[in-house]
């Protein structure tokens, strides 16, 4: 799969539908695909419109990079969406960045609520944003642990990000953080669990 940077080759439409189109296959995607039971496109959370686009290269997409909020922890649909419009809010009024910045967000309600989704450049890791996707668990996460099935959900992502091509499924690399950033993000209990997942720090 092979996207290229060509600014009028993509459209931005209204309620958070944004089409691309790829080169030279030609393809059109649709945000919000439902690609899975537990995921919830932005128009079921009912994000706000972002305020601009940004794209980049996915083909050389080297990897993921895991997060936590720092905030509570949501356990069911209502309260999930309730945390994932704070933060949307607050990247965009407070940061003054165009949108909600991870690529997804999940719950301990086992969701994946959709942030800028698989074909956006996120704005969740200083200097890694063109080469890495970002997700992260809803909550604070330094002595406790998300709960199976929002780590579940987790896996389940990165293997849908491999399957769709957005990472190299030849060789891939997963990091915390704080790997790469000045932060004790996703905290040091879910740290811990990260280091026994798949293709953690793996060299490429
Ligand atoms: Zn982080």
């Amino acid at each position: 799969m092979i996207f290229q940077r060509q600014k009028d080759a993509f459209g931005f439409s209204l309620r958070s539908e944004l089409f691309f189109i790829s080169e030279p296959e030609a393809q059109t995607y649709v945000k919000g695909q439902i690609w899975a039971e537990n995921f919830v496109p932005r128009a079921h959370w009912e994000a706000r419109l972002p305020l601009g686009i940004d794209n980049y290269f996915h083909y050389d997409g080297i990897g993921v990079i895991g997060h936590h909020t720092h905030w509570d922890r949501c356990f069911d649909i209502v309260d999930c969406i309730k945390e994932v419009k704070k933060v949307q809010d607050y990247h965009m009024d407070g940061n003054g960045w165009w949108d909600v910045g991870y690529n997804f967000l999940i719950g301990e309600d086992g969701r994946i609520y959709e942030g800028r989704g698989f074909h956006i450049q996120g704005a969740h890791c200083s200097g890694w944003n063109t080469q890495t996707l970002g997700f992260t668990i809803m909550g604070s996460f330094i002595s406790d642990l998300p709960n199976s099935r929002a780590l579940n959900a987790a896996k389940q992502l990165m293997r849908e990000m491999e399957k769709r091509g957005f990472i190299d499924e030849r060789c891939w690399s997963f990091f915390g953080h704080r790997d790469k950033g000045n932060t004790t993000c996703p905290g040091d209990r879910l740290f811990e669990e990260f280091k026994e997942w798949k293709n953690f720090h793996r060299e490429c």
